[in-house]
């Protein structure tokens, strides 16, 4: 097959080790970042060109869209959809993760397991709002946030209201959430592709920290995950629409939360955690599925 990964940085750890991992089963892959893409909107034909020339002859791609380029990256899938070629996560469901309140929503529809959320526009009734998911301590969190930055925990009540106002005062997106203390600063990251959890991971923050992002200096390790956890994150992921997912979990007393659903989770903590070739599997998945027109949506919605 000929395979693009829509990456902005050939250099990435992900977008290597797939790029290698496409060679190394005889596909040939090119890297293509996904700004350097223009096109034209015809019903007729539709196009891609790439620094000057057509991109003619693709057979199947990998969004690796970054959370600030959503929308033009969207744009530029849901176009190779509008020509046929496969994409292991279609547009519609990419932008559909990268909200998070509506992923909640979705997510709680359907009855996942999430820590009880709230948020709010109008800057009255904080009190109400803290009350309506259990009160402190809790766990503010910035809508735009990634890796843990803009994830706050407050333990009492004044330190609560007066998060809340500071993120309000600067007209911020944000979210109320449970504080799940037993988690003790770890969660679960589960790699789901094709409807299996291929792998699953434990972060830890580091000490005295509760959040365990790995780029604030969390440890991950294998973990064996329980059959509730692994039907969660399956269930997860195809209510989001994604074939490849990552999706993290946090072990709460009645049982596992969902805190979000990940497009273009990151392979390399999971793959030094667990030694497996996550990189591998997803080609396999992709040399299984793509076929011309396969993408459910075809660009629509
Ligand atoms: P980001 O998307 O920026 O990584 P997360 O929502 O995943 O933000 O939060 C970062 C980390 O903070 C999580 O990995 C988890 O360890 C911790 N955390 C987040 N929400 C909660 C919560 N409601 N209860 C306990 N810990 C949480």
């Amino acid at each position: 097959m000929n395979i693009a990964i829509l990456s902005r940085k050939p250099e990435l750890y992900s977008t290597a080790r797939l790029a290698e991992a496409a060679k190394e089963r005889g596909h040939s892959v090119r890297v293509i970042n996904p700004l350097r893409c223009y096109m034209n909107i015809t019903s007729h034909q539709p196009t891609i060109h790439y620094k000057g020339e057509e991109l003619t002859d693709i057979d199947a791609a990998i969004p690796r869209i970054g959370a600030s380029i959503t929308f033009y990256g969207t744009a530029v899938v849901r176009q190779f959809e509008m020509l046929g070629v496969y994409c292991i996560n279609e547009s519609v469901a990419i932008t559909r993760s990268r909200d998070k309140l509506r992923s909640l929503q979705l997510l709680a529809r359907k009855g996942i397991g999430l820590p009880v959320t709230g948020f709010a526009n109008s800057t009255m009734y904080t009190q109400d709002l803290i009350d309506m998911v259990g009160g402190a301590p809790l766990v503010v969190k910035l809508l735009e946030g990634t890796q843990g930055v803009g994830v706050v925990l407050a333990e009492t009540p004044q330190a609560a209201e007066s998060v809340i106002d500071a993120f309000r005062g600067l007209k911020a997106n944000f979210m109320v959430q449970e504080y799940i203390k037993e988690a003790k600063g770890c969660d679960i990251r589960c790699i789901v592709v094709g409807g299996k959890v291929v792998a699953a991971m434990k972060r830890k923050g580091k000490e005295g920290d509760f959040r365990s992002n790995l780029h604030r200096g969390g440890t991950a390790s294998a973990v064996r995950i329980t059959p509730e956890e692994r039907s969660t994150a399956v269930r997860s992921a195809k209510i989001m629409g994604l074939n490849v997912a990552g999706v993290d979990l946090l072990r709460s007393n009645h049982g596992p939360v969902v805190m979000e659903v990940n497009s273009s989770p990151g392979l390399e903590g999971i793959e030094d955690a667990t030694g497996k070739d996550i990189a591998g599997i997803i080609v396999e998945y992709m040399e299984k599925n793509a076929a011309p027109n396969k993408t459910k949506t075809k660009g629509k919605g």
